[in-house]
């Protein structure tokens, strides 16, 4: 019996456990230990630390099945995907490691004996590859394991010497080529394992980490050299299933048979479509589980890419015919098969499937328009026998039509098309000039080049507020008045002042800047507002209110500290919400969005369902829980790697400097901030939260309120409760119960009232039937009542008709203002008599227009003091 995909990664992990390695769980796709790297892309990526001998895990030996994304930045094979049978943009790794623990001969071994005693691959169809000067290597392969020389192929450097970076660790490597055979591939008689098809697959690499290379590039053998290896699970399973392509594969066919179902269209009948299902099938799974792993589609860094991939296979539905989201079904398609080993996509599958339904739906609006257009320009270029994309094009369809430059450049590849990228980026370059000018016209571009002007002379402010908020014997460094350098400023000017060092806080990371005074012999200042439009260059705006203020002074400066306590107090709620979002929602919280002041924060935070009310009840509860715990905050300086290394919360996509301040509230919280927090959480005293709501699809948001301004928000809702109360004279806690019967018993009055009504209007109506007279033959009933409202006219009309079995009514009633004419026809004179008509006649009498049925028909007009006039006329009418 074949093996399945997971019974084979099983399979790895197991040898290698039973060689003595420590099994570890695959680290995110997001990589913790490093910002430069913009996917997990080897196994090796979270051992990074262990190999350079920075962090001991306890252990010397590790196997791993890794999630990989080769999809962007260093590694990317997006190109690649669906052209070839053997890359993905997402796969999974299976890798051996060892930190200075056993070498080249081991792992060379345990590869041999895992691939032919376990995985039973026939030993004459692998090949091995080595760098051309590891002799060691041949050696093993050849003497121990026993390959015949001509079967071990010395390679150069390029593709059999590995290296971290420019400096550090590296080494040699050894591949092992699985050959598919010469029907596989390009077919070409002289095909060997240099060639780049399909034919010779790599499927396991060998690193051998033995040696440090310096910046004059020689290498220094390491006292204990590394082993680090990465096999793809879905090309393994592919030579153990005797499948040609990894989309043959039980981790694929899934995908496959229900992109075929979804589409009407079978795999393996037309190369074009099969490209497409391929392709779909490699997104499904990476946009799973890039939104899994907490990325969301955006338009920079790793939210783009995502939505790149995603859009691309959106596209190549459409080409299937597909013209409805799908690629949410796919995505659940793979969460159910994958579920098993990664667990946390089943809790996240409502999570990952809503969004990427959302982002489908979006790009679907714009795809097809897209698409007109793209056809249009490319038939009028054919025509003109041009092959290359205008780059204003390409970047109208980024722009306006959310087509990715590559999602363009994928779709014309097909006819002959290249891009104008230069031209695109120029575009590109454009409209950031654009955005720029945008923000010129605010005014603020003059006072922004005079900052950079100082700052760039050596204006450099120090914030010295974490401490305190008082600072004296500061010295003014700079002055501006409406954008430009000053040297003094005098009372009832308004001014920017630069200092030294300044307790203000600037403007930042959502905290507004602080308020105060800045002081100093014969002069007094008011800070009206702090930004801090550089690093380390702190602008106090605000007016002189005495005195004149000459650069070079000394002078005191005094933050308004209950401010500062309040907006203190809302940054550290703001840090304890957001953790208590995480207790209750999910891990999937993610801050995109923040503002603190003195009276009040608000948070924006990824979350796809509405919150309901008990959850955010259970969100309040467990913040003011972690608020009475009064544990100490604490701050500590870390730099960044080792900052992200503790798990610490981070905004995704925020530009941090080398070293990042860490705030920690127990084992509550942990989070890179720079703001001002509270001493202990205590100090926040309550959080109160007043609304919840969507801003943006899968982002919503929550405002609160702390402290002081809490309890006025509870003491007002008291208060209106009380008055509420007062009006039923009862206790608060019973005004519920009371409005509800209030409520109730109204409903029971309307409702009588129209019982009533009705009663009045049968009575009426009896009395007026007394008026009824015949005219030519046809009995007549015209009549002016006072019922004001257009409905109980008509149930009024009804009754009268009902009694006179046969004739004609015509009901004339005054509404304030407004004059109403009813005429209601009995079915027998249908024939004769029509009520539209014989309203249309009477209206004008009224100052009005009407019309309706021959049955039924009405006018309304502005001239109620005619009524009896029309009614006289009416009769007119009838007698003639
Ligand atoms: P190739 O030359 O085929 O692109 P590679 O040299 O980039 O492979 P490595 O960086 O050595 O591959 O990665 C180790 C192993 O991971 C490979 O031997 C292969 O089995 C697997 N692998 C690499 N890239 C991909 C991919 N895009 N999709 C699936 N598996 C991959
Ligand atoms: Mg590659």
């Amino acid at each position: 019996m074949t093996k399945t995909g997971n019974e084979i990664r099983e399979s790895f992990l197991k040898y290698f456990e039973g060689k003595g390695h420590t099994l570890v769980t695959s680290s995110s796709l997001i990589p913790k230990d490093d910002p430069t790297l913009l996917f997990t892309n080897a196994g090796m990526v979270q051992f990074k630390n262990s190999f350079l001998g920075l962090e001991n895990r306890g252990y010397t030996r590790a196997a791993s099945c890794q999630k990989c994304a080769r999809a962007g930045g260093k590694h990317n094979d997006l190109e690649n995907v669906g052209v070839t049978a053997r890359h993905h943009t997402f796969f999974e790794m299976l890798g051996n490691f060892s930190f200075g623990d056993y070498f080249k001969e081991e792992a060379i071994a345990w590869a041999w004996e895992y691939l032919i005693d376990v995985a039973k691959l026939p030993k004459e169809k692998l090949w091995i590859t080595i760098f051309q000067d590891d002799n060691e290597a041949f050696e093993i392969w050849n003497k121990k394991m026993k390959v015949p020389h001509d079967r071990i192929v010395r390679m150069g450097e390029k593709s059999n010497f590995w290296m971290m970076g420019e400096t550090g660790p590296c080494g040699p490597c050894s591949e092992i080529l699985y050959d598919q055979g010469k029907d596989t591939g390009c077919r070409r008689p002289q095909c060997d394992v240099h060639c780049d098809c399909d034919r010779h697959l790599e499927i396991w690499n060998l690193v051998f980490t033995q040696f440090d290379r310096d910046e004059s590039g020689k290498l220094t053998p390491l006292p204990k050299p590394n082993i680090d290896t990465g096999m793809g699970l879905e090309r393994l399973t592919a030579v153990i299933q005797s499948k040609k392509s990894n989309y043959d594969t039980d981790l694929f066919t899934p995908i496959i048979r229900f992109v075929e179902k979804t589409a009407g269209i079978a795999y393996g009948k037309n190369a074009d479509n099969d490209i497409s299902i391929r392709v779909i099938a490699d997104h499904s799974r990476a946009i799973t589980f890039l939104i899994g792993d907490g990325i969301t589609p955006s338009n920079e860094g790793r939210g783009y890419v995502l939505r790149r991939i995603l859009r691309r296979a959106a596209r190549h539905g459409k080409l299937l015919g597909i013209n409805k989201p799908f690629l949410n079904q796919s995505a659940q398609v793979v969460i159910d098969m994958m579920k098993g080993v990664y667990p946390d996509l089943a809790e996240k599958a409502s999570f990952i499937t809503k969004m990427i339904l959302n982002e489908e739906q979006r790009f679907m609006e714009t795809l097809d328009a897209g698409l007109r257009i793209l056809n249009e320009e490319t038939a009028a270029l054919k025509k003109a026998k041009q092959s290359i994309l205008p780059g204003a094009l390409v970047f109208k369809l980024y722009d306006t039509y959310g087509f990715p430059a590559d999602l363009t450049a994928d779709i014309v590849r097909h006819d002959g098309f290249t891009l104008d990228s230069d031209g695109f980026e120029a575009e590109m370059e454009q409209q950031r000039e654009r955005a720029r000018g945008a923000w010129k016209g605010s005014g603020e571009e003059a006072i922004a080049d005079c900052y950079l002007k100082a700052s760039s002379m050596g204006v450099i402010s120090e914030f010295c507020g974490y401490e305190g908020t008082n600072k004296s014997d500061a010295k003014v460094l700079a002055i501006f008045v409406d954008g430009n350098p000053a040297d003094s400023v005098r009372e009832g000017q308004k001014a920017e002042i630069v200092l030294d060092t300044t307790p203000f806080y600037g403007e930042s990371g959502g905290q507004t800047g602080d308020t105060g005074y800045l002081e100093g012999t014969g002069f007094n200042f008011k800070i009206e507002d702090t930004k801090r439009p550089i690093d380390k260059f702190i602008v106090h705006k605000g007016s002189v209110l005495k005195g004149e203020i000459k650069a070079g002074v000394k002078a005191q400066l005094i933050v308004d500290e209950e401010r500062r306590k309040a907006i203190a107090a809302n940054h550290s709620g703001t840090h304890i919400l957001q953790a208590a979002l995480k207790a209750v929602l999910g891990d999937h919280i993610k801050q995109s969005g923040s503002l603190v002041n003195a009276l009040r924060l608000r948070f924006d935070f990824t979350h796809f369902a509405k919150i309901s009310d008990e959850e955010l009840k259970r969100v309040e509860t467990i913040a003011n829980d972690m608020i009475r715990k009064n544990v100490p905050v604490k701050t500590e300086i870390y730099a960044l790697e080792d900052a992200l290394k503790t798990g610490a919360t981070a905004v995704f996509d925020e530009k941090y400097g080398a070293t990042v301040r860490i705030v920690k509230m127990g084992e509550m919280s942990m989070e890179l901030c720079g703001g001002t927090h509270v001493k202990q959480t205590g100090d926040i005293g309550l959080l109160k939260v007043v609304h919840e709501s969507a801003i943006a699809a899968g982002v919503r948001r929550i405002e609160a309120v702390t402290g002081r301004e809490a309890l006025t928000h509870v003491q007002k809702a008291e208060e209106e409760l009380k008055k509420a109360a007062g009006l039923f004279k009862a206790n608060p806690l019973e005004v519920f119960d009371r409005t509800e019967n209030i409520l109730k018993q109204t409903r029971e009055l309307e409702k009588e009232i129209e019982t009533l009504k009705g009663k009045l209007a049968a009575r009426d109506s009896g009395d007026l039937m007394n008026q009824a007279h015949v005219i030519g033959g046809v009995k007549v009933l015209a009549a002016q009542v006072s019922i004001a409202d257009v409905k109980t006219l008509r149930d009024f009309g009804d009754k009268l008709r009902d009694k006179l079995e046969s004739g004609i009514i015509l009901l004339g009633s005054k509404a304030g203002e407004k004059a109403m004419l009813l005429c209601m026809v009995t079915k027998d004179l249908a024939a004769k008599y029509h009520a539209g008509n014989i309203i249309k006649e009477l209206a004008p009498l009224i100052g009005g227009s009407g019309g309706g049925r021959p049955d039924m028909a009405q006018a309304g007009g502005t001239q109620p003091e005619n009524l009896s006039e029309a009614i006289a006329y009416f009769e007119k009418l009838m007698a003639k």
